[in-house]
């Protein structure tokens, strides 16, 4: 570190404390690092949305947060992802090894087998003495003997792989459980629309929209799940497009999905989930076994605003009334038609 950057960072440090005390932000890494990454000025939207935070009063939830670390801070994917691809290849080299020695002593093997066969034939063309029988089987029980040492530790090799296997299996899972966003659609998942909804739900004028795609269950069934997969990609990113002004799409389960609109009026959120449904009207997903193109995918719309003293469960219950009777209705629509 130069001196230019130890000055420097001295001088972030000295900003980022006054910070987190002036809006009472608790001092843990997390917003500590975020908030030096402000000070630091490197990059634009993290100070914007930081700033924005702060104007309006936002809680930030710890998922967010985390988000925001991962995209401006740092990155835990990558180095996951690096760590990962590293002990892979070590196995991969170990393996690969020991798979060549024993290779090469079967191949060892092979030959003084061979030699073994030709002596015994030997034997029974021209007679060997006691003395040179006795040599063979010594060889062939040398040989075995080695054979049977480097396939061991070629098992043990294996089992060593198998283990680091499982291993990197086990810290998948969990930088999956730990991850924000969903593996199908790349949209934010439940566990995120969890943490958000309960930071924000509590604030007045927040909208939630509730989707669920309509007979899905015949689109799978018909088209089979690959194409089921690609409907469900098609329509995340309908609804990621159709989202504005702060509005955040989840993948809230199986083919539903929510959207979170902060500081929104109810008409306003209504268009957005009308503009929503009929994007996805609009998608058509070509099936490569067929050629044809797959039309007519529509979804139901439920929609609520926050009400005074309503708890995030309340809210996606009203919303799912709501969306249920957008399904009793005849499906392909936002309810309710206006604001009771
Ligand atoms: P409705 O209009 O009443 O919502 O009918 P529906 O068929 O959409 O609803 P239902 O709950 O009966 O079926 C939902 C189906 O969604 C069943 C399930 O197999 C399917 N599904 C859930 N998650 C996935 C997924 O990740 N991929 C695929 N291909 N299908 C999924
Ligand atoms: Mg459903
Ligand atoms: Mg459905």
């Amino acid at each position: 570190m130069s001196n230019n950057d130890l000055e420097n960072s001295f001088k972030h440090l000295k900003q980022t404390i006054p910070l987190l005390l002036k809006h009472k932000i608790p001092p843990i890494p997390l917003n500590y690092a975020l908030w030096y990454t402000y000070v630091s000025n490197e990059s634009a939207t993290l100070n914007e949305t930081l700033d924005q935070a702060v104007q309006h009063n936002l809680p930030l939830s710890a998922a967010k947060k985390r988000e925001l670390y991962r995209k401006h801070v740092a990155n835990d994917q990558d180095v996951d992802v690096w760590e990962l691809r590293q002990s892979i290849e070590r196995m991969i080299v170990e393996l690969s090894q020991s798979v060549k020695d024993t290779r090469s002593e079967t191949r060892a093997f092979k030959s003084t087998m061979d030699t073994c066969m030709d002596d015994l034939a030997k034997v029974e063309r021209e007679g060997l003495s006691m003395e040179e029988v006795m040599e063979l089987v010594r060889s062939l029980v040398t040989q075995t003997k080695q054979i049977r040492g480097t396939t061991l530790s070629f098992n043990t090799a294996l089992m060593d792989a198998e283990r680091e296997i499982s291993r990197l299996k086990n810290q998948l899972e969990k930088s999956q459980q730990a991850a924000l966003y969903d593996a199908l659609t790349g949209l934010c998942n439940r566990r995120y629309f969890d943490e958000e909804l309960a930071a924000q739900a509590m604030r007045p004028n927040m909208c939630l929209i509730l989707v669920d795609l309509d007979n899905f269950k015949v689109i799978n069934d018909t088209h089979g799940h690959v194409m089921g997969d690609l409907v469900l990609k098609a329509s995340a990113k309908k609804l990621q497009a159709a989202c504005r002004n702060g509005a955040q799409a989840f993948r809230f389960g199986g083919e539903e999905f929510a959207i979170i609109v902060p500081n929104c009026k109810f008409d306003m959120a209504r268009q957005i989930a009308e503009t929503m449904r009929r994007s996805i009207e609009k998608i058509g997903v070509r099936d490569k076994r067929s050629a044809k193109v797959l039309e007519g995918i529509s979804a139901s719309f439920g929609v609520v605003e926050i009400q005074e003293g309503m708890n995030p469960l309340a809210l996606i219950e009203a919303a799912d009334k709501q969306l249920y009777e957008a399904k009793s209705l005849g499906r392909n629509r936002v309810m309710p038609m206006s604001k009771r």
